[in-house]
């Protein structure tokens, strides 16, 4: 009896996470999830699959983030017709972030249509559509934190707090091989500690196979209380009167942090004279499923909670929810904090802020988060002079301000740290999940300081345990 497990995804990259573990009475995939970013992956969320989806029995969903859940609705449109299994705040934000995927993918399949067109070539089909993006969701189940789940089929699960956004799970998988009970450790998206919302990762002691996130393997985040003071004083020394702040934000997760952030600033009357908005369709949905959910917030902020405080609200803040609130904003000059999405600059209404803003000296743009290769957020954070936008030239004149401190991963140390609580003295190891630099670089890291056998697999590798 043994167990097959292939790198479908976030193998040598960060994208497109999902894991396919064959055993003997059944296939089930952790994650799930659509490749974002350079072009060579992102056209693998268009490629056929190589296996029968009506073969799969469960999805065990690690959390909402698109690259981990984004191509469950294809599944099921192909065929699938298991359980998938998650949380309930990752039932809620996939509700959401499906359709907003969908939204997205109309608009980037129409560009790539026009080119492909153009050449010559045969039209590509989206990935999938608002309908698909609906339908997937009948075969969701939610569960509980801590609890063990028999899967029925030879493996059993559990979920643990990931501490990376609202319902993000380590997954623990229970299953013979050899005749032996063995564990596999996912550890899904490893979260910083210290957030606002959401609690710190949970500790776990044992595993046999480990598969460990990179994505910040080879580097280290300035610390939290760090970065708050720098994002404190990037907001009081901006140019306010003359100026707008534009933060681009993850919709899911961050926004939130930063909107609960500026609301202690407010309190402290540090953002006098300005207007806050938050101007994402997907933010504010995932605004009202955080407060929907605050029975999953970390001790501090579910007891405010409990006494009425609203981490999400404060007088000069400003949800725009229609379209017109929206282009609003393009007329505002200065005094505007302007919170929108996607957080890598790639699609949202991010792009109009950053078309109106960028090009002004007298303006901040503030990143707080991870910027992966390709994107527009990573060409401005590596200082290029100009970036392309809706097809036009936008000079980067504007102040940027990167804040390492605010991301939702653990950190290198965060890593070693959340290892280090494993008292297994043999573990087969995995580095999964993170750019190749970064994650060999983790790797080696491992190896000098414990006893495992590490190994970062390739895409598409299997491997039988
Ligand atoms: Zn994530
Ligand atoms: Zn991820």
């Amino acid at each position: 009896m043994s167990v097959t497990v292939q790198f479908l995804g976030a193998a040598r990259t960060v994208t497109g996470s999902k894991y396919l573990l064959t055993g003997e009475k059944g296939k089930i995939f952790v994650d799930f999830g659509m490749f974002r970013g350079e072009e060579n992956l992102t056209q693998k969320n268009y490629e056929e699959f190589d296996f029968n989806p009506a073969e799969v029995q469960y999805v065990i969903l690690t959390h909402a983030h698109i690259d981990h859940s984004g191509l469950i609705p294809r599944l099921v449109n192909k065929g699938f017709r298991g359980k998938i299994l998650c949380t309930k705040p990752t039932l809620d934000l996939c509700r959401i972030m499906f359709l907003d995927a969908a939204h997205v993918e109309s608009i980037e399949i129409e560009w790539r249509n026009r080119k492909r067109q153009r050449a010559g070539k045969a039209l590509l089909q989206p990935v999938y559509n608002a309908q698909d993006a609906a339908f997937c969701m009948q075969y969701f189940e939610a569960v509980e934190y801590n609890k063990l789940k028999d899967l029925k089929n030879g493996f059993k699960v559990r979920f643990d707090d990931a501490g990376h956004i609202l319902g993000s799970s380590i997954v623990e998988l229970f299953t013979k091989i050899d005749n032996k009970e063995k564990k596999l450790v996912f550890s899904g998206d490893l979260g910083n500690e210290m957030q606002d919302i959401i609690r710190d990762p949970e500790k776990l002691e044992s595993a046999d196979y480990l598969f460990i996130e990179s994505t910040y393997g080879d580097r280290l985040h300035k610390g939290r209380k760090e970065t708050l003071k720098e994002f404190e004083s990037a907001i009081m020394n901006a140019n306010k009167d003359k100026g707008n702040i534009i933060i681009p934000a993850f919709a899911v997760e961050r926004t939130q942090e930063i909107i609960s952030e500026l609301s202690q600033m407010y309190k402290k009357s540090k953002l006098d004279g300005f207007s806050v908005y938050v101007d994402s369709p997907l933010a504010i949905a995932a605004t009202e499923i955080f407060q929907a959910n605050s029975r999953y917030f970390n001790d501090k902020t579910r007891l405010e909670v409990e006494k009425g405080i609203n981490p999400f609200s404060f007088p000069s803040l400003v949800y725009c929810k229609r379209m017109e609130d929206s282009r609003a904003l393009n007329d505002l000059k200065s005094n505007a904090i302007i919170v929108s999405a996607s957080g890598m600059c790639e699609a949202g209404r991010i792009k109009h802020h950053l078309k109106h803003n960028l090009w002004r000296e007298e303006c901040a743009i503030i990143f707080t988060g991870y910027q992966a290769i390709g994107t527009t957020g990573r060409a401005i954070v590596e200082g290029v002079k100009a970036v392309k936008i809706f097809g036009e030239e936008i000079a980067v004149r504007a102040k940027i301000f990167t804040l390492g401190g605010f991301s939702g991963h653990a950190d290198q140390k965060g890593l070693l740290k959340w290892l280090s609580f494993f008292k297994t003295k043999k573990m087969q190891v995995f580095v999964v999940h993170g750019e190749e630099k970064g994650a060999l670089a983790f790797a080696d890291v491992i190896r000098q300081r414990k006893h495992y056998t590490v190994t970062v697999p390739e895409l598409g590798q299997k491997v039988k345990l």
